[in-house]
């Protein structure tokens, strides 16, 4: 379980950008975060799992605080894919891969088992990234980038699984591929799963439950179905929606509408 209690963050120590927000994330359940750009969604999720240090409040992991965790002792639990994913090596795809097992290594000069490479296997399989294994990573496609980095998270075989805009530069064969390789590792083996979300539908059709943030702030919070009313929705994005029920999957349907059309 993960709780945050009071935590709030400032970029430049004048603006607040994240103003003393308090929540609990479960085990076992599907975590979506939504609000329009600059809201605060990745500046949570990136004090959720220790890369920053919030100025105020305190966000505990099973029981621990993050902040007297080690950078390992994260990367035990939490896998974490960022909105800006950077490389400044032209790596391989499978070394690029290979780096989400240094969280499990014991010595200064990691030693490679049978263990590591079917977790590495494994995960370039549920990405589908094992033909391109010797490509460069500087040489391959954005959506394709994505999903080495979706690769390394899987190989870390971590409890919790938090990823910020998943789906980015992914077609949608490969968004639903992606995410029902979450589902699956969600429902099987109980772990936690946080994303971020622009895509509605898709936080419609994957999350148990949904957080929206404007402003910095909590806006709204509860399980999906509730969130996804067309007047939450309209306050949280200042945009109007319209929302149908779908029969066939007992989700709720978001239909983008134009100002102009
Ligand atoms: P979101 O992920 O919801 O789009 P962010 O968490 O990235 O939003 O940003 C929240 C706020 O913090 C925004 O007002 C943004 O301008 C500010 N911010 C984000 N990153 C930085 C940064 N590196 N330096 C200064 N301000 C930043
Ligand atoms: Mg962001």
């Amino acid at each position: 379980m993960i709780k945050c209690q009071d935590i709030s963050y400032s970029y430049d120590g004048i603006h607040t950008d994240l103003d003393e927000l308090s929540y609990s994330i479960n085990q076992g359940e599907w975590l979506g975060i939504i609000g329009p750009n600059g809201s605060g969604k990745s500046t949570f999720l990136n004090i959720l799992c220790g890369l920053f240090k919030p100025s105020k409040g305190n966000v505990m992991l099973d029981g621990e605080f993050v902040t007297n965790m080690s950078n390992k002792q994260i990367a035990k639990k939490i896998a974490v894919l960022s909105q800006q994913n950077s490389y400044t090596y032209s790596y391989e795809v499978k070394e690029t891969v290979k780096l989400g097992r240094l969280a499990h290594s014991n010595s200064f000069f990691p030693s490679w088992s049978t263990i590591d490479e079917t977790a590495v296997n494994n995960a370039m399989m549920m990405t589908g990234t094992e033909k391109m294994e010797k490509s460069f990573i500087n040489e391959i496609s954005g959506g394709e980038r994505q999903r080495v980095f979706l690769a390394q998270c899987f190989a870390q075989e971590t409890p919790y699984i938090f990823l910020d805009e998943p789906s980015n530069h992914l077609d949608l064969m490969h968004t639903i591929k992606i995410l029902d390789v979450l589902k699956e590792l969600q429902k099987q083996e109980n772990k936690t799963i946080v994303t971020v979300f622009h895509d509605l539908n898709l936080a419609s059709l994957y999350c148990d439950r949904l957080l929206g943030l404007k402003d910095g702030k909590i806006y709204i919070e509860g399980n999906t179905d509730s969130v996804l009313s067309e007047d939450l929705l309209k306050g949280l994005y200042d945009t109007s929606f319209q929302i149908l029920d779908n029969p066939e999957t007992n989700k709720k349907v978001i239909i983008y509408k134009s100002n102009v059309l």
